[in-house]
């Protein structure tokens, strides 16, 4: 029971007010109705009673007061002779029976002549009402319902001159046009009842289909529209007004549609432009929300920051950024997402995306620097912000660069600075003290001078080599027989050989095929080594300069790749902690160990001029033992055949 009102209330729940008003307003009309016509029945229905039992008195007085004198002559036969007449002169008596003063039936209409006789023969006996008294000559009337209708009895005491003869029953049939018309109008009633629900069920039934159906669907279209999904369409075959409204729904949706269409097309356009654009440009760019989240990142940025296999987009930068980086960037960038502007600067709309430059160098191993600019994206109206652009550039280079120039500034400020303290010393002193010198103290002071002036000028030269080489100046190369340079480079050092009886040999392969070089810088780099080897050779030892050609292919002799050149000394060799060092500049195993003349740049020099002849120079050394430096030349030929 409890869940069938359960069900019967979640059922009503689901109607809406409307519908549940006008339920209850036709059940309400409906009942009216019919309670309004049920009354009136009633009312027909009770007059008739009335009517009834007026009638069925008076018709049993009258057929008393003719057959009481028969009865009480006891002429039987005239009795039953005049019931008969009466019964059969009007449709309107059911039934007439007479009984004695006991009660017991004597005779009956409808009733056979056998069936009276038998009823006779078994005695039956009437049926009295309670109220029903002999005594009084009114007779007594009481209805009772039978199948056609309602049938009223009455009751007639027979008494002639005071004396009890006994009782006449006689049934009256309803009136048949009062009947006929109750039961008319109960069923023109009851036809109301049903038509007046049938109206509103069915008045409900078209209202959905023709008005609220196009309506709702209306409505789910607007709502479709109005999140996007133009290719909403209501296809609902109807006239007037709600088919104007539909036809022109339609027409907006397909309208709206194309100018989506178009809109998109642009957009994918241009989104692709500045996506090429991000794409290819040097720096590295990374655009961010303003919940730091990564919207795009270009493919130097992944690169700088090694993110190529990582999936970031959609990710807080903070958590992938190398820690020096976010470490400096962490406030910044907090500072730069939150929207701190006054309430006035937004009032006057004169805002300027808020900027920042950083300057970021990575520890060990990477060791690259970074120039980070942070730089606010505003919308529209610049009142929000939208996000953060982060442009990343790789300084790595150019930090080194200004490093080395520094460096290199420094350094030839101190070699300059200590031959002209010297100068200036000796000269000071010649100049303040000459007069208490000896001639051989002067001398050897102005000598001294003189070396250091020398040096001075080696040491110009030197930085003028040096830097001419590291501008990026081009040199014409030539076709060169090696044997030249080397001569010469020997015929300059004879002299100083001799002197530290060293001895110089020179090792050149016979028909050594020409080389694709430089004739002033290969010079240089003979004078440079050759000078070296000299300075670091004790005496009676050797400096050897050999050049060979070096074959490419030992099955084929003539197929020359290379010549290689050798300077091979006898001399004090350099430490193995030293090898890689003394091709940089200014560095000097001496400045150390001993002291000999030198500005340190001799090898650098000797490093450029091969690097600038597509080669490197090499070094094998023993301390004690000696020193080769050896390199490789192009061969003129091989080049030309390339
Ligand atoms: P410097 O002009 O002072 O010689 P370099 O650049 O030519 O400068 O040489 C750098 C250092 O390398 C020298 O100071 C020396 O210690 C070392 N060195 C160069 N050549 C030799 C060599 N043949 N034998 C031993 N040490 C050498």
């Amino acid at each position: 029971m409890q869940v069938f009102k359960e069900i019967i209330a979640r059922w009503w729940s689901e109607f809406t007010l409307q519908t549940k008003l006008m339920a209850i307003a036709t059940l309400v009309v409906s009942l009216f109705m019919s309670s309004l016509t049920f009354w009136a029945v009633n009312s027909i229905q009770q007059d008739a009673q009335i009517n009834d039992t007026r009638f069925g008195r008076d018709l049993g007085l009258l057929l008393a007061s003719n057959v009481t004198p028969l009865i009480a002559e006891d002429k039987l036969t005239e009795v039953a002779q005049f019931s008969g007449r009466f019964f059969h002169s009007t449709s309107s008596v059911r039934y007439i029976i007479y009984a004695n003063e006991e009660g017991h039936i004597f005779f009956g209409i409808p009733f056979s002549q056998d069936e009276v006789k038998n009823s006779l023969t078994i005695q039956r006996k009437l049926e009295l009402p309670e109220d029903y008294n002999p005594n009084v000559s009114n007779p007594v009337v009481r209805q009772h319902l039978t199948p056609n209708g309602k049938v009223t009895d009455v009751f007639v005491p027979l008494s002639l001159e005071n004396q009890y003869l006994g009782v006449l029953a006689i049934g009256i049939n309803p009136n048949p046009t009062v009947v006929a018309s109750s039961n008319l109008t109960r069923d023109v009633t009851i036809a109301v009842f049903i038509s007046i629900w049938a109206m509103v069920i069915l008045g409900g039934v078209f209202n959905a289909l023709t008005i609220t159906q196009p309506i709702k669907e209306l409505l789910l279209g607007v709502k479709n529209i109005a999140t996007g999904n133009f290719k909403q369409r209501i296809d609902l075959p109807l006239g007037g007004e709600l088919g104007e409204l539909i036809l022109s729904f339609n027409d907006m949706a397909e309208r709206l549609e194309k100018f989506e269409e178009q809109n998109i097309e642009e957009l994918t356009a241009e989104k692709a432009k500045l996506e090429t654009l991000v794409s290819t440009i040097a720096d590295g760019a990374i655009l961010l929300d303003s919940q730091l989240k990564l919207i795009l990142v270009n493919t130097t940025a992944r690169r700088m920051f090694k993110w190529e296999e990582t999936h970031i987009i959609g990710e807080n930068l903070l958590e992938y950024l190398p820690p020096e980086v976010t470490q400096q960037l962490y406030e910044p960038l907090k500072h730069i997402s939150q929207d701190e502007h006054t309430e006035d600067e937004k009032d006057h709309h004169n805002i300027l995306p808020t900027r920042g430059e950083f300057r970021i160098s990575l520890n060990p191993p990477n060791q690259n620097t970074f120039r980070i600019l942070l730089t606010q994206v505003l919308d529209q109206n610049r009142e929000n912000i939208k996000g953060i652009v982060m442009t990343v550039q790789d300084i790595t280079k150019e930090a080194e660069l200004n490093e080395a120039k520094s460096q290199f500034i420094s350094n030839v400020s101190h070699e300059l600075r200590t031959p002209l303290f010297n100068i200036k010393s000796f000269i000071e002193t010649l100049f303040e003290y000459g007069d208490d010198l000896t001639e051989a103290e002067k001398l050897e002071f102005l000598q001294t001078a003189n070396n250091e002036t020398d040096r001075l000028t080696r040491l110009v030269n030197d930085v003028l080599d040096l830097s001419r080489l590291e501008s990026s100046r081009s040199y014409e190369f030539t076709p060169l027989d090696l044997a030249q340079p080397i001569e010469q480079t020997l015929r300059t050092y004879q002299l100083n050989a001799k002197d530290k009886n060293i001895e110089l040999i020179q090792d050149i392969e016979p028909s050594l095929p020409p080389i694709w070089g430089h004739y002033d810088l290969l010079l240089q780099v003979f004078t440079n080594l050759v000078g070296n080897a000299l300075k670091f050779t004790l005496e009676e030892g050797t400096v050897t300069i050999k050049a060979y050609a070096v074959k490419a292919n030992p099955e084929n002799p003539s197929e020359y790749s290379h010549v290689r050149v050798e300077i091979i000394d006898t001399g004090i060799g350099i430490a193995q902690e030293d090898q890689e060092a003394i091709f940089d500049r200014f560095f000097r195993v001496e400045n150390r160990v001993h002291t000999l003349e030198g500005t340190g740049l001799g090898l650098s020099i000797v490093k450029n001029i091969t690097d600038k002849h597509n080669s490197r120079i090499h070094l094998v050394s023993e301390e004690g033992v000696g020193t080769t430096f050896w390199f490789d030349l192009q061969i003129y030929q091989e080049r030309k055949l390339s």
